[in-house]
């Protein structure tokens, strides 16, 4: 074997060694039913025509790569922002297995979550006796200050009631009253991970502030729920540095910053930073609550709101008209003016967009990925004078298309744009096919509309599992502009030295 410990290879060259080649071969003969390239090829261009389109366009009852994941790793990600809380899934293990994995992949951090690890006799009588052992087990191993419960597809498909287990559970293991273990159901088969996020986030709130005495009494301070991010690690300390600025006593509802971005010095951190129990009371008595993103807390929101404090939602707010809305949503709610250093901030972001504009301005793009993402990923594509595709969200419903709809029709650049609630990457690959655009932006998922239509992928939003360390710049706030705005440009101009590089003509030193 070309393998030896003289001589090892990376796996990207070892399996193009000619034993590899010929054994994959050989596998393909014997078990894969191989039909001739001519024919596969043949296949292959039918379905990036009109025709298929069609087709794939009419189907009903099968989804093919939705971009979204399921409500319970929404959940865990949530109670991940919690200080001392530990995430307990009731269902079956391997579900847990994948959002820790899903979440450690993207994050290159360990990503802590246990489960009741319900099996088949569980599946028949319910799933009670591993909710009790399992809080017992989970308490005494993993010493956390509060277990957020969440649960997968198999518990909601028998119908395990998580309060009463709860309430069972805390009993026959003796655990005090005062030990939280707020809960959600997050049906998996419903939704997705933006559901999970928010129902997890309003079951965490509402469990301290039901326990609350007397009325609120509104201060000068602020709540901001972050929403599902894949960027959050650098969005919150972005958001905090604003605050910060602008003298704003703030709190966030779920901070994942400091779990998801712990230190190489020697100790293990399970649990690391996230938002207090105190913090959680204090949010109580907040002048408003702000949510970055509308889907993921539409039901957090609802709750708040009716504790009579004032909320405002926002939709992923990128760019300069996106962060000049949310810092004036801030200054109205506060009475807190905006410093100068952000107005230098949002100087510099708009002389960077003047700068490179020739080289972004009617640039054709599509976007997908959640709906929040889109509507500001595009917000901030209109503002650049470029002029998006499709725009796609798996999980974007008829209000999301409203929305996106209207922000379109306010600019010259979302004429042509066409927008697509509850389709997923294989109807995208059939849109791109059929009217593509000049690059995509989205997750790591998109590498494959790559690698099919060579149309090259910006990765911009969860789940980036293909490159590291993107999630520790920021995208929101004019600093997160100007990072948008520079992974942009670098894809549109190494595409650019890649297409000139043969002739040389316009292969050009100075871009
Ligand atoms: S969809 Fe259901 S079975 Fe699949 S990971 Fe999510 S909870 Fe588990």
């Amino acid at each position: 074997m070309p393998q030896s410990a003289e001589r090892t290879l990376d796996h990207a060259t070892l399996f193009r060694e000619p034993e590899y080649a010929a054994m994959f071969e050989a596998k393909r003969d014997a078990f894969e039913c191989p039909h001739p390239p001519e024919k596969v090829q043949e296949i292959a261009d039918w379905t990036k025509g009109w025709d298929y389109r069609e087709k794939n366009f009419a189907r009903e009852a099968l989804t093919v790569n939705p971009a979204k994941a399921c409500q319970p790793l929404g959940a865990v990600f949530a109670a991940a922002g919690f200080d001392g809380c530990l995430s307990m899934v009731h269902g079956s293990q391997g579900c847990v297995a994948y959002y820790r994995s899903h979440l450690a992949r993207h994050f290159k951090e360990p990503s802590a979550a246990v489960s009741t690890s319900m099996t088949e006799d569980a599946a028949v009588f319910g799933g009670l006796n591993n909710l009790v052992e399992g809080l017992s087990n989970a308490s005494a191993l993993y010493d956390p200050k509060m277990i957020a419960v969440s649960t997968t597809c198999m518990a909601e498909v028998i119908g395990d009631d998580l309060n009463s287990f709860v309430i069972q559970a805390k009993e026959k293991n003796g655990f005090s009253k005062e030990f939280p273990v707020p809960f959600a159901h997050t049906p998996a088969f419903v939704g997705s991970h933006i559901n999970g996020y928010d129902v997890m986030v309003k079951a965490i709130v509402s469990y301290f502030w039901t326990r609350e005495e007397g009325d609120p009494t509104p201060d000068q301070s602020i709540n901001i729920i972050p929403g599902f991010d894949g960027y959050a690690v650098a969005n919150n300390r972005e958001l905090k540095r604003m605050l910060d600025l602008m003298g704003v006593p703030h709190r966030l509802l779920s901070d994942v910053s400091d779990v998801y971005d712990t230190p190489t010095d020697g100790t293990y951190r399970m649990y690391a930073g996230g938002t207090t129990q105190d913090e959680i009371k204090a949010a109580r008595h907040a002048k408003a609550t702000l949510s970055l993103q509308q889907w993921c807390s539409e039901k957090t929101l609802e709750m708040i709101a009716g504790t009579g404090q004032q909320t405002q939602a926002f939709h992923y707010p990128m760019g300069v008209a996106g962060t000049d809305a949310f810092l004036m949503a801030v200054s109205e709610a506060t009475g807190q003016p905006i410093p100068e250093a952000l107005e230098l901030e949002r100087g510099r972001l708009v002389d960077a967009m003047t700068d490179s504009q020739s080289w972004l301005h009617g640039r054709t793009m599509a976007v997908f990925g959640d709906p929040d993402f889109v509507y500001g990923m595009t917000a901030f594509l209109l503002e650049l004078g470029v002029e998006p595709v499709h725009c796609l969200s798996t999980n974007g419903g008829p209000a999301w298309e409203k929305k996106m709809k209207a922000l379109l029709a306010d600019s010259p650049f979302g004429t042509n744009t066409q927008v697509w609630p509850r389709k997923d990457l294989w109807h995208l690959r059939s849109l791109l096919a059929t009217e593509p655009a000049e690059f995509v932006i989205g997750s790591s998922h998109g590498k494959f509309l790559q690698q099919d239509l060579g149309i090259p992928l910006i990765r911009l939003t969860f789940p980036i599992f293909d490159r590291h360390h993107h999630h520790r710049f920021p995208t929101l706030g004019y600093q997160g502009g100007l990072r948008v705005l520079v992974t942009l440009l670098d894809t549109v101009l190494d595409t650019l030295d890649r297409q000139t590089a043969d002739t040389g003509i316009s292969y050009d030193l100075t871009r």
